[in-house]
């Protein structure tokens, strides 16, 4: 999942979404760098999949959007934003794939 580095923006500024090995976020499931730096980057652990997967992206994309937010609103809203949307049966192209 997420094989490529690809770039995405949000609110005008654009970050580097990269997967990374779990030992590289000490274990977490993603990092994002603030917007005011140079050369943002997003890191996902490449160990996850499916709805965590869709969780963590959707954390991270939240983080940079408001980075102002702490994860005391961040975490409960990404989560709920997962579900609803796994449950709708979003996927990511490769799951699509597999199910064929
Ligand atoms: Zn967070």
């Amino acid at each position: 999942m997420l094989e490529k580095t690809s770039y995405h923006t949000f609110r005008g500024k654009r970050w580097r979404l990269v997967s990374v090995p779990s030992r590289r976020l000490d274990h977490d499931r993603g990092e994002c760098e603030n917007p005011t730096s140079s050369g943002k980057t997003i890191r996902i652990n490449r160990e996850l999949s499916g709805e965590g997967m869709l969780d963590t992206l959707i954390h991270e994309a939240l983080h940079a959007c408001l980075w102002d937010l702490d994860d005391e609103a961040v975490e409960p809203t990404a989560k709920d934003m997962a579900r609803m949307l796994w449950r709708l049966g979003y996927r990511p192209k490769e799951e699509h794939d597999v199910e064929r």
